[in-house]
């Protein structure tokens, strides 16, 4: 079994994630988390928001899932968001053209390469349709948009779209968000939600699908004036696989420090290697190996346009290298996008320190002129006046003035205009903030952490497997089990779970089958710690002290509980009194297992 495989099982069994709607059959690229999926992945996502939204000092927002057609105009979805597909002559099949060219030959990025060119190679490399095995040669490789589309409201004049990241819910409302931050930058805005993408071919369970969940970061910023606070993490080491090593005949990844990252140009924005050395230990945190993790440039083909700096976090599983985020720096394109589709003014006011004084072209065309010269147009010519004068008033030095307005010239002598220059005193200037966007993707990286966490070992004899989970990520942090359900061990083990749990901790309880199966069962889903109540619990003092205390509540529990510790199997003797704080402690790190 390959590593994938034998984590989708596990997954399976454990309850981590499987296939949605099964009972009618599934629909590929879907998946749900099941009670120690959902557990583990609220466990990262409010680690993220600690860290990225708490430590940062950002925003964060929840915008909905479904928006109307105009915003994707406006973002570029509508028209470019494509992958490209073909179609198998023989059985229908559809595939993901590039990724076909990719697994059957050396080249990496086939996505950069315009359709004609996957065609060819297709042909050249005699590659089969993986369906039927059928030659898919000269099969049209086109373009497929990969949003879902669907109608606001009853029939169809109103098309929105699953929104397919969640940005866009962040740049649209920048005005209004600009005005919580009191229109100071830089600010930025987090959110964590859905996104969804009609992938052509979904694949490797949580790594390809079609509903997934992002947390994203948009940092607005002023380009001339903001700079990260790199001090903060210069020192951290980054795992970097530039394009020009990317490109060297023996070029690998290289270990730079983020100060030298910066320092050699090897990262280019100041802003972007802030956010590589947040994320490196970040990921750290969250249970991601280092040995198998690494930040990769993207190659010339593979950057939007409008992106000058972009990397991808990456993680190794089963050979193979996963995006996990992408790191980029989108300059104003995307509120200079929404700006000129919506009219609005999606800019911020930039107070300088002392008003300055300029000189201003202004004109206050005269109407009772304009309207019988023009007719219909002439609302149209003033408002062409005005801009003109704007941006270049020497088209007034003349007698006449010409604006164009729907393809037709309009000519105006120059006195009707009423163009003056006058000295205006300004106290600041609109300008539009620079955006950096880490944005993560929540399913991979709950791939990558199980992967990577997925460990096996003998125990008496026995092949064990394990997950060693960061506890602070782990869906439970205490498994606690009386040895055998009689003689009241029963009673002070469900006691013992309830004051645990009522200390803030998350308990699992568990009474059936053989106590070895039970520690297996928990070290499957990587539970930490896990508490055995014993007759010497009973022994000494347990019971007696909680018959007494179930009517004061309030009394200190004696005697001693057996705990253990996943990763070593190690198990020691410690009192009930104060086991909530220690397990507390012992799962933030605050002490060690061997400190006990
Ligand atoms: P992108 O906007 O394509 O750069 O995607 C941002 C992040 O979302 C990636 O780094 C992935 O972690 C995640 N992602 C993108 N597409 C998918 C998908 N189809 N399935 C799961 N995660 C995805």
């Amino acid at each position: 079994m390959s590593e994938g495989e034998r984590l989708t099982e596990l997954a399976k069994r454990r309850g981590f994630y499987f296939p949605s709607s099964s009972a009618y059959g599934g629909a590929a690229g879907f998946w749900t988390y099941g009670p120690q999926g959902a557990a583990l992945k609220s466990n990262i996502e409010d680690a993220w928001r600690d860290r990225y939204v708490v430590k940062e000092g950002h925003q964060e927002i929840s915008a909905p899932d479904v928006m109307p057609e105009p915003v994707f105009e406006a973002s570029g979805h509508l028209d470019g968001f494509d992958d490209m597909i073909v179609e198998c002559g023989e059985c229908g099949a559809t595939h993901r053209a590039d990724h076909l060219v990719e697994d059957n030959t050396d080249i990496e990025e086939a996505e950069s390469l315009p359709n004609e060119e996957v065609m060819d190679l297709i042909a050249e490399h005699g590659i089969e349709c993986p369906s039927c095995h059928t030659s898919l040669a000269d099969q049209p490789v086109d373009n497929f948009n990969l949003m879902f589309e669907t109608n606001i409201g009853p029939g169809s004049s109103s098309p929105g779209y699953l929104r397919p990241e969640t940005a866009q819910g962040i740049f649209v409302e920048f005005p209004q968000l600009s005005e919580y931050a009191r229109n100071q930058l830089p600010f930025g805005v987090a959110q964590i939600g859905k996104a969804y993408r009609n992938e052509i071919s979904p694949r490797k369970s949580l790594v390809r699908v079609r509903e997934f969940t992002q947390a994203e970061l948009e940092h607005f910023i002023d380009p001339e004036e903001n700079e990260p606070p790199l001090a903060e993490v210069e020192d951290v080491v980054l795992p970097l696989y530039s394009v020009a090593d990317q490109q060297a005949e023996d070029g690998g990844q290289r270990e730079l420090t983020v100060r030298e990252a910066v320092d050699d140009g090897v990262v280019e924005s100041e802003w972007v290697a802030y956010y590589l050395g947040v994320s490196k230990e970040w990921y750290e945190r969250i249970g991601v190996d280092m040995d198998r993790f690494r930040y990769r440039q993207h190659l010339a083909g593979e950057r939007a346009h409008y992106a000058s700096d972009c990397w991808d976090a990456e993680s190794e599983v089963d050979g193979d290298w996963i995006e996990i985020t992408g790191f980029a720096y989108r300059g104003d394109y995307d509120l200079s996008k929404h700006a000129d589709h919506s009219g609005e003014d999606y800019t911020v006011f930039k107070q300088y320190d002392e008003p300055i004084t300029v000189e201003r072209a202004t004109v206050d065309p005269d109407m009772s002129y304009l309207g019988p010269e023009f007719g219909g147009s002439a609302g149209a010519v003033a408002d062409a006046l005005e801009a003109l004068a704007e941006r270049n008033p020497d088209a007034f030095d003349d007698d006449e003035v010409t604006v164009e307005v729907d393809g037709e010239s309009h000519t105006v002598p120059v006195e009707q205009t009423n163009f003056s220059v006058d000295e205006v005193t300004e106290n600041g200037e609109h300008i539009r903030p620079h955006v950096i966007e880490p944005s993560f993707g929540v399913g991979r990286i709950i791939y990558t952490v199980l992967a990577h966490a997925y460990e096996t070992d003998e125990v008496d004899g026995e092949e064990r497997t394990y997950l060693d989970l960061p506890p602070e990520q782990a869906p439970t942090t205490v498994g606690v089990f009386p040895l055998m359900d009689k003689d009241g061990m029963a009673e002070l083990a469900t006691d013992i779970a309830g004051d645990l749990r009522a200390a803030g901790l998350s308990v699992t309880y568990d009474d059936s089958g053989a106590i070895g199966r039970r520690y297996r069962r928990q070290d499957e889903v990587g539970t930490p710690y896990c508490v055995t109540v014993d007759y010497e619990s009973l022994e000494d003092g347990g019971e007696a002290q909680r018959a007494s205390e179930s009517a004061s509540g309030d009394e200190p529990r004696a005697g001693t509980v057996t705990v253990r510790e996943r990763d070593t199997t190690e198990q020691k003797r410690l009192p009930i009194d104060g086991l909530a704080e220690t397990l507390e402690q012992l799962s933030t790190g605050d002490r060690t297992f061997d400190d006990l």
